[in-house]
């Protein structure tokens, strides 16, 4: 049995109504536990009652300045291997530098026809594109400066880095600042606003599964439109509640993960709130990325065994992939069935 820290419980209020219009909002799971530190409390789902909204969100509403609480043991903020050795590593970062420049953009003139045909390769493996595109967030080549903001463990700015971005980025947790810094990259500890950049600094601006963590998210879009140049690019990812991991596992998908997760997103909810920040054009896919990962981790909520990151047996991740092969195919006829949502929009 879990170990309850009850130390840890988080201060919260009722949080009846939708932050988007105002609507209120009815149970949609009821009772979840934290899947990762068991502290004793549980949260509800609601979504709200305004059908043309859609938005969701964890009630009660854990309050701002008890939320660090629920990330003592996060596991985006340490690095994780691929538990590949070197060469194959080698060998895979060869193709991909060959598949990002055929789909993107990159080095387009000075890559070898080898490295090209290599990078062909990927197409074959619907669920590794997934995730290179993911690691770069679909951006394409052109533009210079590049933030990134949760940053973690700086998985992606080394990438984009190495892809030729002068990247920066911005993160709250210190550890995973110091492992960014020990990397040699640019990145400054705290909150977006408090590091004052300047108008119209980024090309690009990016944020992987961050928009669902914020109390006040629609602030956090004004910030970054005012920071991109015009024209400049938001790239984000965020989990998506038409998903069929919503769908099938029900109150035991990783993506409701409460508390952290303070609003939980549909394709047309985060348009909104993307559109509120001042942004226009607003483009939504949804994608495989992970999703494997995604069915393992809800198996494991569902089953009330804990997460069992990277320790989870062949047969669990056979489960997986089909699992992923499945939304693979099904994203052919239904394209809002994907468990993770990409969201792109430019400012004008
Ligand atoms: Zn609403």
């Amino acid at each position: 049995m879990e170990e309850r820290n009850i130390n840890l419980a988080i201060k919260a209020a009722p949080s009846p109504s939708c932050y988007l219009c105002g609507s209120p909002g009815e149970i949609l799971h009821e009772g979840i536990k934290d899947c990762f530190l068991d502290t004793g409390q549980l949260w509800n789902v609601r979504l709200c009652s305004n059908s043309s909204c859609g938005l969701a969100w964890v009630d009660p509403l854990p309050m701002e300045e008890e939320i660090h609480k629920a990330y003592q043991s996060y596991y985006t903020h340490s690095d994780i291997g691929l538990g590949y050795g070197g060469r194959i590593v080698r060998l895979y970062q060869y193709m991909r530098i060959g598949y990002l420049s055929a789909k993107y953009g990159y080095f387009k003139d000075h890559l070898s026809i080898w490295r090209k045909l290599a990078g062909l390769a990927i197409y074959l493996h619907p669920g590794r594109r997934a995730v290179i595109d993911a690691q770069i967030m679909g951006v394409p080549a052109g533009g210079s400066r590049l933030l990134e903001i949760g940053c973690g463990s700086g998985r992606k700015l080394e990438l984009l880095r190495e892809l030729g971005w002068e990247t920066q980025g911005v993160e709250q947790d210190p550890n995973a600042v110091a492992n960014c810094v020990s990397k040699n990259l640019d990145v400054s500890c705290g909150a977006l606003k408090e590091q004052n950049y300047k108008d119209d600094s980024f090309d690009v601006v990016i944020m992987s599964h961050v928009i669902e963590h914020l109390h006040d998210p629609r602030a956090t879009l004004i910030e970054i439109r005012r920071i991109l140049k015009p024209g400049g690019l938001l790239s984000m990812t965020a989990p998506n509640i038409n998903s069929l991991g919503a769908r099938y596992f029900g109150k035991a998908w990783i993506g409701w993960d409460p508390p952290r997760h303070i609003h939980d997103f549909s394709p047309v909810s985060i348009t909104a709130l993307v559109k509120s920040a001042g942004f226009s054009e607003v483009n939504i896919t949804t994608t495989i990325n992970n999703a494997n990962y995604g069915y393992m981790s809800s198996n494991d909520i569902l089953h009330d065994r804990g997460i069992q990151i990277m320790r989870w047996p062949k047969s669990e991740k056979l489960a997986g992939l089909i699992y992923q092969l499945i939304m693979w195919f099904w994203l052919k006829f239904k394209g809002d069935i994907g468990d993770e949502m990409h969201v792109s929009t430019r400012k004008s």
